[in-house]
This record gives C-alpha cells, sequence and structure tokens, in this order.
C-alpha cells in the first residue's frame, strides 16, 4: 500500500520518460504509431494493456487511472466523462435483459433516472430500499438480482449503509456491490476496503476540485474494470480527454488538503448553525444529532464539505430573503453542484415555482450549504447577516 503523499505526488509518472520534467506532459493524441508488425500485433492483441487509440488508453489519462485506483486499494480504474456515464458504465456491464438491480432510496437523480426509466427499456428492473436497514436490503434480493447499489452517505439527507454488511450480503448472493463514493471522497471512506466490487465517483466534485472538469472514475479490481473497458468503454466511448485528465491530475495534488479544510470547516459551521435559534435542524453526518453517527464515525473518518440545515423560517418569501441576503453577502454562491474551492448554497425554495415542474417534495424551510475552501469565520459572518432575515 502506498503513502498518500506518494500517490498524490508521484505514482505513475515515470519522468524519466519525459525529461525529467516535474509537471506531466499532456499526450494530447487521439492515435499511436508502431514501426513494426509484432509489436503493433501485440497492442492490437491486448489493447487494455496497450497505447493504440485514446478511445481505450492514454499515456496521460493512465497516469490518472492508476492514482485514482490507490487512493481506492483497487487493482484498477477507469476514468470517464463524468460521473453518470461512469455510474451508467458500471451497472450496465453487469446486467442483461430480465435481471434485477437492489438500489438505496433517493440516489442521484440521474442515477434514479437510469433505473427507473432507462433501463427498464431493455427488461432491467430495480427495486429501491431503504439502504439504513441492512434486513430491508437482503429481503429486496430476487433470484436474478445482479446488483447491489449503494450511495453511502447521499448527498441530501446523508443516509449511510453499513457498507462491510452490504458486501457480506452481496457476496452471499453471487451480487456486484457497487457504491458512489463521490460524498465521502476516498481521503475519508475506502469501501473497497470493506469488500465493495466496484467504487465510482463524480470525479467533478473533490477529485477535481476546481469546478473546471466534469469526470467520472470506476475503481474495481482487474477482471471487472477490463470488462467494463472491452464493453460498454470501448462500444459507448465515455472517455475523457487527455487535457482534461491532465486538470485533474493537478486537482489531485492538493485532494489531502482540500478535503481536510473543508472537513474541519463544514463542522464548524454545522455545530455554530445548530446552536443557533434560527435553526431547526442540522444534517451532518458527524454532528453528534445524526441519527446515524455511529455508524459514519465508524466507515469515515472525515465527512468533507456537503450538508444541509432546516432553518426555522415561518414562510417561503422570508426564505427567499435569507437566500438573497446570503447571496449579496458575496460569500456564498446558489448553483447545483459542490465539491470545488467555492462555497455555494442551494435553496430548496429554489425548487419551487419552476414553469412545467412539481414543486420540490423537500421542506422550503431547507438548505443544502457546501463550504469550500474559505476562512469559516468570514463565512459565517454571511450566515449571521442572512439568519437576520427570519424572525
Ligand atoms: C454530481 C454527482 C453525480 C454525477 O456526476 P457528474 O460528474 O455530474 O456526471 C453522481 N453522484 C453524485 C453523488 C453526485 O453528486
Amino acid at each position: 500500500m502506498h503513502h498518500l503523499s506518494y500517490i498524490l505526488n508521484h505514482l505513475g509518472e515515470n519522468r524519466e520518460e519525459y525529461y525529467g520534467a516535474v509537471s506531466p506532459p499532456i499526450i494530447q493524441s487521439s492515435n499511436f504509431a508502431y514501426q513494426r508488425l509484432a509489436d503493433f500485433r501485440q497492442a492490437f492483441a491486448s489493447e487494455f494493456d496497450s497505447h493504440l487509440y485514446t478511445r481505450g488508453n492514454n499515456p496521460t489519462v493512465k497516469m490518472l487511472r492508476q492514482k485514482v485506483a490507490a487512493l481506492e486499494g483497487t487493482e484498477e480504474a477507469l476514468v470517464c466523462s463524468s460521473g453518470s456515464g461512469a455510474i451508467a458504465a458500471a451497472i450496465m456491464s453487469q446486467v442483461r435483459q430480465g435481471d434485477h438491480v437492489v438500489c438505496v432510496n433517493a440516489p442521484y437523480s440521474w442515477t434514479k433516472n437510469l433505473l427507473t426509466s432507462y433501463l427498464p427499456r431493455f427488461g432491467v428492473t430495480t427495486t429501491f430500499v431503504d439502504g439504513r436497514s441492512t434486513a430491508d436490503i437482503a429481503a429486496a434480493i430476487q433470484p436474478n438480482t445482479r446488483v447491489l447499489y449503494l450511495e453511502s452517505p447521499n448527498t441530501l439527507t446523508f443516509d449511510c449503509q453499513d457498507l462491510a454488511a452490504c458486501a457480506a450480503i452481496a457476496r452471499a448472493h453471487g451480487l456486484t456491490s457497487m457504491i458512489d463514493n463521490s460524498y465521502a471522497s476516498p481521503i475519508f471512506q475506502q469501501p473497497a476496503r470493506l469488500g465493495i466490487d466496484l467504487v465510482i465517483h463524480s470525479g467533478t466534485k473533490y477529485l477535481n476540485g476546481h469546478s473546471d472538469v466534469v469526470v467520472g472514475v470506476i475503481c474495481g479490481s482487474r477482471e471487472k474494470i477490463e470488462h467494463i473497458f472491452h464493453h460498454e468503454y470501448m462500444t459507448l466511448g465515455p472517455i475523457i480527454s487527455p487535457s482534461d485528465a491532465a486538470l485533474v491530475l493537478r486537482g489531485l495534488r492538493t485532494l489531502e488538503l482540500r478535503l481536510h479544510r473543508s472537513n474541519t470547516s463544514a463542522l464548524d459551521l454545522a455545530q455554530r448553525l445548530e446552536a443557533h435559534p434560527k435553526v431547526q435542524q442540522v444534517l451532518h453526518p458527524l454532528l453528534d444529532s445524526f441519527p446515524q453517527v455511529a455508524l459514519a464515525r465508524q466507515q469515515m473518518s472525515g465527512a468533507g464539505g456537503l450538508f444541509s440545515v432546516h432553518f426555522a423560517a415561518k414562510t417561503k418569501e422570508e426564505m427567499e430573503r435569507f437566500t438573497h441576503r446570503l447571496l449579496d453577502s458575496t460569500r456564498f454562491s446558489m448553483a447545483v453542484s459542490w465539491g470545488g474551492h467555492e462555497s455555494l448554497a442551494l435553496p430548496t425554495v429554489a425548487f419551487y415555482g419552476i414553469p412545467g415542474r412539481p414543486d420540490s417534495p423537500l421542506p422550503w424551510t431547507m438548505v443544502r450549504l457546501y463550504i469550500g475552501l474559505e476562512d469559516p469565520n468570514w463565512l459565517w459572518e454571511g450566515l449571521e447577516e442572512a439568519l437576520q432575515e427570519l424572525d
């Protein structure tokens, strides 16, 4: 097992191959040429292990694959053009017509779309279960179940699953277990070490961390990753460009620093908010008040920057005034996504009154906060100011 500092700063970087440059070159080439028939034949025979064409392998992308596999403690990894592409490739690699998936309630919205609206076209069905109950997960397994899909914690209510128990259930029933590990990042949670087969990330969030690339990764055994490579990856083509891969490699240099900074600041602000009279509830998996805090502390060594707050607002208009005051403080921006350098606020009230859409099923008192890399005291000033709008 490599030291985290070695992985982020050196692993996969064979500097003697490129003049000793400390920052690796971007191999911006779609194609790789051969001078001898024997070499070409060998490359063609095992595209997974050679450089033939960038839809399969590219040296810059390969460097990134090696680093994320090491971060999750798996043999191999693939890097995709988005987290959703990685999720779709991973699930589709394990199912065929007539198969069944068990998935935890309320996964990422486009994962839910894949399972409820896209895959049924090909005869693949899904049962959603309350993942907080290992017994409910086991009870949902059918003879045709092939996949157990987890998201722990999820990115809204932060419900957790007992990963070691889920891995054992999946193994006992011959299922492939997979998890969306975007929330915790490999810095704070490494599900493969608890027996989960495939670990997936929206690398758009923490792995890249600078809000300038959309990227996904799948980590797992060489057998499973090579299968995905030869089928979904080469056929559907969800690859990342070498230049985007280089940006993610740069983002990884500071992964550990960024995650610890966000984690400390978010816990601090979550505690300050919890103590405020205008706050009804704070949902953060590492707060003492969180229903699954014991499990969260057992399988995660930190939580990063994302948590949710229910404010004691009496009207939607009050929440709208709170939102605008917070945004006008120039300390938070309103946006989807998270995991970058900048702090964000996503108020549920934004999902009320959208033309042609039903109102959000979530209460308008809720705001999801993402705490980035700024000074937490400076961020608190913005929150305190906005809280004055609630009476
Ligand atoms: C953003 C996100 C995704 C989707 O990733 P993209 O890179 O946007 O395709 C999947 N899961 C979670 C938990 C996310 O936050």
